[in-house]
């Protein structure tokens, strides 16, 4: 053993260095010349050829370890497991690898006691945090922990997931947890002691954009930190003045999703798209009479928003929502087969604030026919060619289609393309470019 150590060190370097540029051809001679250098770590972070391969995205070196059968958890110095540098680095293929291989997604690191999806929404890898949330469904994990405890994990200090991905500036993250229940009053206190929620966060990151969802989701602008302050002072003290007016309790309250609602919670995944663009926008609208008198100018929105509308133009003559006159029809009631417009739809399943206590809201009938609402899905604008819709076959096809197309599942091309640009994925790109140090995320007084 002792004589093998300077030779076995020059391999180990050009192990690692060959690991981490992807040749998989010197990393699988070296490998079979000397089995052991497997089990070989850098000399201070102690990370194994799997922790470089994963880092770096080095999906066949991965993949070729893991036919080695080299444990998937093995950790470094800091605890961390290949997975969690995957996740940090944003390797969506080796996440994807890892995690069929059956790598632990419960796996703390001793840093700062945070888990694989502490990193994927800390970085704001999106698809990461996605895939990670789809294994925890089908993992053990699911069983021994529950998925919603999953989501909502914490760590050294209290933070979720949510927490961290608010105050990084990832509002795509922000979003994907929140679609998966993470609760968004958690507090980083605990056991009955105050502690910052994701507002409280966000305001200190200054995101406009998790500011929105975190407010859309039912955040509390009244909840007080340790040092009883409301996200509102916070940002106020972090100079974030277009945020701090949004959070200002004495503006006019968003939107929030009518989660509660059990056809809200049931929503496939087109119709909650739509629905969930239409809160968004309608916040908007709130937010520019807000921000009127303020100095404050909000970047122009999005592109997505314009070809959204672009979109709801062209296609206006095919079916024009008949509360609003205004927008094109994209969701129907359920059994009955009326439609209106998103904007509509849930103008009329917010009209009512939640029972905070309850949390539960009465729900809504059909505008039409006052008959119960069993499902809301979009609604189908059908052609015989599936091209764009004849002028003359307009008039027939608008009476036929409340009945006929009701549980079709082929959508018009016109809606496809509509669900497409509103991908919440796409929305955050803005602010998010920047990771402020490690020790800032905690707001202190
Ligand atoms: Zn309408
Ligand atoms: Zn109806």
């Amino acid at each position: 053993m002792g004589q093998g150590l300077s030779c076995g060190s020059s391999h180990e370097h050009g192990l690692f260095s060959a690991v981490q540029f992807g040749e998989l051809v010197t990393v699988r001679t070296l490998l079979e010349r000397d089995p052991n250098l497997l089990h070989q770590t850098t000399v201070y972070d102690r990370q194994s050829a799997f922790h470089i391969a994963a880092a770096n995205g080095q999906i066949e070196i991965l993949s070729m370890l893991l036919d080695r059968s080299v444990s998937p958890d093995l950790l470094n110095r800091h605890k961390q497991t290949p997975l969690m540098l995957a996740a940090m680095h944003g390797k969506i293929s080796c996440v994807q690898k890892l995690l069929q291989a059956g790598a632990n997604i419960l796996m703390f690191d001793s840093l700062h006691g945070r888990t694989c999806l502490h990193y994927a929404a800390y970085y704001g890898h999106a698809d990461c945090l996605q895939a990670i949330l789809s294994a925890a469904h089908s993992s053990p994990v699911a069983v021994s922990w529950g998925f919603a405890r999953f989501v909502n994990i914490r760590d050294g200090r209290g933070a979720t997931p949510l927490h961290l991905a608010a105050r990084q500036r990832r509002p795509d993250c922000v979003h994907i947890l929140l679609d998966n229940g993470a609760l968004v009053c958690a507090s980083t206190g605990g056991y009955g002691f105050p502690g910052s929620t994701p507002l409280h966060l966000a305001a200190r990151g200054g995101s406009l954009d998790c500011i929105r969802k975190l407010l859309a989701w039912g955040a509390d602008r009244l909840q007080r930190d340790a040092s009883g302050r409301i996200p509102y002072l916070v940002a106020l003290k972090n100079k974030h003045g277009a945020c701090a007016a949004l959070l200002d309790p004495s503006s006019a309250e968003p939107l929030v999703w009518p989660s509660p609602l059990k056809f809200i919670s049931e929503l496939n995944q087109e119709a909650k798209v739509l629905l969930e663009q239409a809160l968004m926008e309608a916040n908007r609208e709130r937010e520019k009479n807000i921000l009127k008198g303020t100095t404050y100018l909000l970047p122009s929105p999005s592109h997505s928003d314009d070809a959204v509308d672009d979109n709801i133009s062209e296609a206006s003559d095919t079916g024009l929502c008949c509360i609003c006159f205004d927008q094109v029809c994209t969701i129907e009631v359920q059994d009955c087969g009326h439609q209106m417009c998103a904007q509509c739809t849930l103008a009329l399943c917010c009209h009512n604030k939640p029972n905070p206590t309850t949390a539960c809201l009465t729900a809504p009938v059909c505008p039409f026919c006052r008959s119960s609402i069993a499902r809301l899905v979009v609604a189908k604008i059908k052609t015989d060619n599936d091209a764009d819709i004849d002028i003359g076959d307009i008039s027939s096809s608008k009476l036929r289609r409340s009945r006929r197309f009701r549980n079709c599942s082929e959508g018009s091309s016109s809606f496809k393309g509509l669900s497409a640009v509103n991908s919440f994925g796409k929305m955050g790109g803005r602010g998010s470019g920047r990771i402020s140090a490690e020790s800032e995320w905690v707001d202190k007084p």
